[in-house]
């Protein structure tokens, strides 16, 4: 194009003009509109993109030049050299952002010799100086002169590529990409983002004399996709037919028929996490949002297939993500403020990936410490709040979390529950964190042999015959019901609502009666999201009665399975989170050797303060400080306690063994 072709172009249509006049410093070009205008100048943009952009910059005011919507979008994984110093289009997910860091764009330098100034324009990545001085002609020493160097706001930040337009089995690709000015500072990682640039390579900085190399895209824009709700593209079509599949009797037997299918039995849990993929309905009240989502856990001995059963739910899902405790991949669960060649960066991890779907978490038990102190707010409030080394950002974690967990010993210990096969009371999985799953279900083998013959035969049939596993429902159709479910904003009707209470109210009053926890106020909730989740799963707008009675009769069973006790057979939360209470004759028979055991372990080991006492028995018992008044008194007694002063006490038992922990 001539130059008065570029200044025309500016003015044709009202829309540019507009951007050349307002307040804003740079200028956004739609590539569509400069190929109408002049398709070869548009296909030279592409070829020669600095020098275009150079171009059309000094006809735009002194303003910068943006270009949006290339014709043809490059996928991450397809960059190649053929494609450097062109202009392409890409998309992805941000995963890692740096601090916003000034780089100097040009230095003024002062010669020592004569005092003039040079100025020598900057790449951002080694210092250039001059090589002599203008005015005097010698290459003398020269002094930085920062006052009247000019500096950009730069930034990295590194994107993936989207799930959906990675090839099948690969990872997907990541690249880096250098922002500046007002680009900078906008992302936050999970975030969806267009990125207009050019990749570029630049020298690697070492200290070898290797011609080491890397690249990244120097940004020219950045569009943001704003709130991404992963929906499947689904057309009129699809909807009828889903529609039409809700409405068979057959349906939910249908679904729990085709989920996993290779995996034999567990009814009820598939169940679950076909529920769990629906999700409850999202509630927006003042400032306050309660998720939707809720969270499932299955325990249980390695091999009986949690981790096939997480996967399967991964790929149901449009935006499913696979993640490990182990961390193998060196990406965490939650975000992670780390230093990388010399500059801060804020990692994020797999669940800020997954927000708005669904993460299957495999061996959560070997998570990290990060990460298990991150957790807990990202799975209850779906946020994770950063600020570190200059890196201030809010990252969301919206997403289902099911997760595997293997036993403490790695054992499954037949005669413990699911709580107890976990934790031991100090070490395992953190009971906070096993609070956080509405559900959780043990998953093991068969014990009896009659079971344990059909589980068998279900895997001879899924390797030689694999045609006669023939799901009501293949995964595609799976994939639409339950994108469709999620679509779905069914209501609760009061009288629904008060059963629920009432069935919730009955198990607190037992428990209050029993002095014993069985249910506890996140639980209910999870209860109202089940419900939810049963009505959309079958299409819906209200909830019904069936629906009500499925979701209590999951997390029945889940709590069954979690807390049941083998002794009373009753469910008890707090037994099962934090061990039986010892019992009185226990408390007595103690007292001594804690004693003994307090007075060893002070100066003078003769006595040791009765509240001293009280105070360690009633934590060592998980009892009531009354409770271990009362042991002692016992004691004190039938003389196997006694008082040296008022206020102390000391046994005249002296050869027991250590008391048990
Ligand atoms: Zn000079």
């Amino acid at each position: 194009m001539t130059q008065s072709d570029i200044e025309v172009f500016f003015t044709s249509s009202d829309e540019l003009t507009k951007q050349l006049y307002n307040n804003k410093n740079y200028v956004e070009v739609d590539f569509h509109v400069l190929s109408y205008y002049n398709e070869d100048y548009a296909l030279k943009l592409v070829e020669r993109p600095r020098y275009i952009l150079a171009e059309l910059h000094s006809y735009a005011k002194g303003k910068q030049v943006r270009i949006k919507n290339l014709i043809t979008p490059t996928n991450i994984h397809e960059i190649s050299t053929n494609l450097l110093y062109k202009l392409i289009q890409v998309r992805g997910v941000v995963t890692q952002i740096s601090a916003v860091m000034p780089r100097a764009s040009s230095i003024t330098y002062v010669c020592e010799s004569c005092g003039e100034p040079v100025t020598v324009d900057q790449n951002y990545q080694w210092k250039k100086e001059p090589d002599k001085c203008l005015a005097c002609k010698k290459g003398g020493k020269f002094r930085l002169d920062l006052s009247t160097s000019t500096f950009d706001d730069t930034q990295w930040i590194t994107i993936q590529e989207l799930v959906e337009n990675t090839p099948a089995g690969k990872t997907p690709d990541a690249f880096k990409v250098f922002l500046k000015n007002d680009l900078v500072g906008q992302t936050t990682p999970g975030e969806e983002v267009t990125i207009i640039g050019v990749p570029i390579v630049q020298e690697k900085a070492s200290n070898t004399s290797k011609l080491d190399m890397v690249w990244h895209i120097e940004a020219n824009n950045v569009i943001y996709q704003g709130e991404n709700q992963p929906i499947l593209k689904l057309t009129p079509q699809d909807v009828e037919q889903v529609r039409q599949l809700m409405s068979q009797p057959d349906h939910l037997d249908n679904v729990i028929k085709s989920y996993a299918p290779t995996i034999y039995g567990l009814e009820h849990v598939k169940e679950a996490l076909a529920y769990q993929q629906c999700e409850g309905v999202p509630k927006i009240s003042d400032k306050n949002m309660k998720r939707g989502q809720f969270h499932i856990l299955l325990a249980g001995p390695m091999g009986t297939g949690k981790s096939e059963l997480g996967k399967y739910s991964a790929r149901y899902h449009v935006k499913g993500r696979e993640a490990t405790g182990r961390g193998a991949s060196g990406v965490g669960i939650t975000a992670s403020v780390v230093q990388e060649d010399g500059e801060w960066v804020l990692k994020a991890g797999a669940m800020v990936l997954a927000d708005n779907g669904l993460l299957f978490i495999d061996e959560i038990e070997k998570m990290s410490k990060t990460d298990s102190g991150a957790i807990h707010p990202a799975m209850e409030q779906q946020e994770i709040p950063i600020s570190k080394a200059g890196i201030n950002a809010m990252l969301k974690t919206r997403c289902s979390v099911l997760a595997a967990c293997n036993p403490l010993t790695g054992e499954w210990n037949e005669y413990k529950n699911l709580v107890g096969n976990l934790h031991d009371g100090k070490r395992g999985i953190p009971l906070p964190l096993l609070d956080r799953f509405a559900l959780k279900f043990v998953v093991k083998l068969p014990s009896d042999i009659a079971e344990e013959r059909k589980v068998a035969e279900h895997i001879a049939r899924v390797n030689t015959h694999p045609e006669q596993i023939q799901p009501p429902y293949d995964v595609d159709t799976l994939r639409k019901i339950f994108s469709y479910a999620r679509t779905l904003q069914p209501i609760i009707p009061d009288k629904l609502a008060e059963e629920m209470t009432d069935f919730y109210l009955r198990l607190f009053k037992a428990s209050t009666l029993q002095n014993i926890q069985i249910i506890s106020r996140r639980q209910i909730e999870d209860l109202f999201r089940l419900t939810e989740a049963s009505a959309k799963l079958n299409g819906r707008e209200t909830a019904t009665d069936v629906d009500m009675k499925r979701a209590v009769a999951i997390v029945s069973k889940s709590l069954n399975e979690c807390y049941f006790d083998m002794d009373t057979g009753m469910v008890d939360q707090t037994k099962a989170l934090y061990g039986e209470p010892k019992s009185k004759r226990d408390c007595i028979k103690e007292t001594p050797a804690l004693i003994q055991r307090l007075c060893k372990r002070n100066t003078d080991i003769t006595k040791v303060s009765r509240d001293k006492f009280i105070e360690y028995a009633s934590k060592t018992w998980r009892c009531a400080k009354h409770e271990a008044g009362e042991a002692l008194e016992v004691c004190l007694k039938d003389g196997s306690v006694f008082c040296p002063t008022p206020y102390t006490v000391a046994t005249t038992i002296t050869t027991l063994d250590e008391a048990p922990p």
